[in-house]
């Protein structure tokens, strides 16, 4: 199975891509943010403790998210492959992530980690929530501190893979088009 993480920073286009790559390598994508919001929307008691966190752009906790995708996968049958989009974004949670897959015999294949200019990145948010009207997409304070969240919390996840020689780091800057074609290259060398 093609098991990809599809890694970066707010703002780094993770979204867009994977819309690409599951019509291209016909995969399944499982995004922790856009299943949280799921959840908001529904008005469970889920979603609302998770609005907390994600309004001041923080993380939502390792065993809420952990336990979605965990469900998620039990759900799913005869899959080619997983993208997996904002998940994880901690150590831990990539612990879990490997337990879950090895139950499977299906381990993550690679992580694409798009490297975006931290300009860029406030400059894509802003614009993106204009349109989506998200909350945390508008508040400048917010959107510096997903950044910071990052930067702490997910970005040493790029030493969980390293030394597993899944880490694969990708220009994430110029046309959406440019890029598709650079994960394209990687994923075709896996
Ligand atoms: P995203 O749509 O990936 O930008 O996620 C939006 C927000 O959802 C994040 O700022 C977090 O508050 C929360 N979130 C999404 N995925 C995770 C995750 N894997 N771990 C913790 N919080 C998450």
């Amino acid at each position: 199975m093609l098991n990809l993480v599809l890694f970066g920073p707010p703002g780094a286009g993770k979204g867009t891509q994977a819309g690409f790559l599951i019509e291209k390598y016909n995969l399944i994508h499982l995004s922790t943010g856009d299943l949280l919001r799921s959840e908001i929307n529904a008005g469970t008691k889920l979603g609302l403790e998770a609005k907390s966190y994600m309004d001041k752009g923080e993380l939502v906790p390792d065993e809420v998210v952990i336990g979605m995708i965990k469900s998620k996968l039990e759900t799913v049958k005869d899959a080619k492959g997983f993208i997996f989009d904002g998940f994880p974004r901690t150590v831990d949670q990539a612990k879990a992530l490997d337990n879950l897959l090895d139950g499977n015999k299906t381990p993550v294949l690679g992580m694409l980690s798009l490297e975006v200019e931290k300009q860029e990145l406030i400059d894509r948010l802003v614009s993106r929530g204009k349109v989506s009207g998200r909350a945390d997409d508008q508040d400048p304070t917010v959107i510096e501190n997903r950044i910071n969240v990052y930067n702490q919390k997910t970005l040493p996840l790029i030493e969980y893979y390293r030394p597993l020689g899944k880490h694969f780091g990708i220009n994430g800057m110029g046309s959406i088009e440019d890029i598709a074609l650079r994960l394209k290259e990687v994923i075709e060398k896996l």
